[in-house]
């Protein structure tokens, strides 16, 4: 078998460990395996690529590779092992925004490359692709990682006529691009660059802080794309079918999470949603209506005399990291011979999968764990919904308030259950910036305070009862 042979068998096998890795992804129970299936499969790619001839020759400047790649792993390797959780997105944003500079790079020295010697339109379109959604990927990924990390403000970015201009620019680029393909100029491959970061920046400055992990699912498609355009202009098939896969999977997801939320993803992209706080965080309406408020003891006299308990976790539980601690409470309840489950509600916490992710880190069993539907098919039965740092994910305002920004999205009815507490420090609002009815409820009560230290308290109460 020919060297070249045996490097395309290699890269197929590759390819089919991303496609099984997929598959893995898609369930919290096999996630880890399938995260393990494309690393290895990343690795057979990185190997082979090592041993390839390119017109003949060797590889150039291997050494300047391997040093490349050992800082590489000297960076991202402790990075990766202590991000804490709730500081998983910016994360992603940040090595998702490299990948696309990379991309572009690759797509720059092609570039200059094909300028010299070979200059084919396609060629030079591909390039353009790889270089205008590489580096919006990059300068967006990197706004996203300063909005998450709280180095600028979460809230929606705008100005007058941002739209108007976020379009001239796009067409200008656009318009280069056109007369790039025509005339080859090198110079002006330069502008494009800079038009595009520009780009990348104007794009994410309108959309508010927690609407950016939608965003850089979608930045991560871009960046997918961008890779499978230098996989063309390189010719390497492993580059078009793992760009390709982040590129499609990458959408889906933005789609699933724009519709797991209940909104459109140009509402999303373009409404600078955010940046309107209408809950007035007051306990005391203006109605005159207001909460009733216990303490974790209460709570757990209460639990004693339950029979059905479901757990709805949000994104408080992250902040509060108070995922062991809960898990310790439901196992003493078990004990005691009640039936406890975890309702997950897809866009529960600020990432895909963030309660499965945490709860799966306390060891909490899968078969305790429903999804939505499953959940709220049986919530009518439930005595008591313990919602341990959730709001939008419960808010009755979704079904019933038509005027409210987040109707239409799927909500946990915790209102089903016979009695309902909610464990938050305060009266503030969840995300969406909206006031929750289901707070002033006679059936609710409210036991402020952090997450952890209230389920710390009801551990005892519950071990003392
Ligand atoms: P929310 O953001 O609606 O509410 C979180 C609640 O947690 C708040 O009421 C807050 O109240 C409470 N909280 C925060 N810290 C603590 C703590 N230490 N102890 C106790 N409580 C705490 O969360 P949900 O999970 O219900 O909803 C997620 C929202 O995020 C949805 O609107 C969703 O659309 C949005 N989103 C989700 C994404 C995803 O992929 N999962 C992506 C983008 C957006 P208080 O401050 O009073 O404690």
């Amino acid at each position: 078998m020919s060297r070249g042979t045996l490097i395309d068998l290699l890269y197929l096998v590759a390819a089919t460990t991303f496609l099984l890795a997929l598959k893995g992804l898609s369930s919290p129970k096999r996630a880890r395996v399938g995260n393990l299936t494309a690393a290895v499969g990343m690795l057979i790619a990185i190997v082979a690529t090592f041993f390839q001839h390119i017109d003949g020759h060797a590889l150039y400047h291997v050494p300047l590779m391997l040093l490349g790649m050992a800082i590489g792993l000297i960076v991202a390797v402790p990075v990766a092992r202590f991000v804490k959780m709730t500081a998983m997105p910016q994360l992603v944003a940040i090595f998702n925004g490299v990948g696309g500079g990379a991309a572009a790079l690759v797509s720059i020295t092609e570039f200059v490359h094909i300028h010299s010697t070979r200059p084919a339109t396609y060629v030079a379109l591909e390039v353009m692709l790889g270089v205008l959604i590489g580096t919006m990927s990059f300068s967006g990924s990197a706004v996203s990682f300063l909005k998450l990390q709280e180095l600028m403000t979460g809230r929606p970015v705008t100005y007058p006529g941002q739209q108007l201009l976020n379009g001239v620019i796009g067409v200008v680029t656009v318009g280069l691009i056109v007369t790039i393909l025509v005339n080859g100029s090198t110079a002006l491959l330069w502008v494009v660059l800079g038009l595009a970061f520009l780009l990348g920046i104007a794009f994410v400055l309108p959309i508010g802080g927690a609407d950016v992990p939608v965003l850089i699912s979608l930045l991560n498609s871009f960046t997918g794309l961008a890779v499978a355009a230098s996989g063309f202009t390189l010719g390497s098939n492993v580059l078009i079918v793992a760009g390709t896969l982040v590129g499609a999977s990458g959408i889906l997801l933005t789609r699933m999470m724009s519709a797991a939320m209940g909104r459109s993803l140009p509402n999303i992209l373009f409404s600078a949603f955010g940046s309107v706080v209408t809950a007035s965080g007051d306990a005391n309406r203006a109605d005159g209506r207001s909460v009733r408020s216990g303490s974790p003891e209460d709570v757990a006299v209460l639990m004693g005399f339950s029979s059905r308990v479901v757990i709805i976790p949000g994104y408080g539980l992250a902040v509060a990291q108070a995922q062991h601690v809960l898990r310790e409470l439901a196992d003493l309840l078990e004990g005691k011979g009640v039936e406890v489950f975890y309702a997950i509600h897809p866009v529960a916490g600020r990432m895909p999968g963030h309660m499965n992710v945490l709860l799966a880190e306390a060891n909490v069993p899968y078969e305790q764990l429903k999804e939505m539907d499953e959940a709220n098919s049986e919530l009518q039965t439930a005595d008591l919904a313990l919602v341990v740092g959730a709001n939008d994910t419960v808010n009755p305002a979704a079904v019933d308030d038509k005027a409210s920004p987040i109707y239409g999205m799927p909500i946990i009815h915790a209102d089903l259950a016979e009695n309902v507490i909610f464990l938050k420090r305060s009266m503030r609002p969840g995300f969406a910036g909206i006031e929750n009815e289901l707070l002033y409820n006679p059936k609710t009560m409210l036991v402020f305070g952090d997450a952890k230290d209230t389920l710390t308290k009801m551990v005892a109460a519950v071990k003392a009862g």
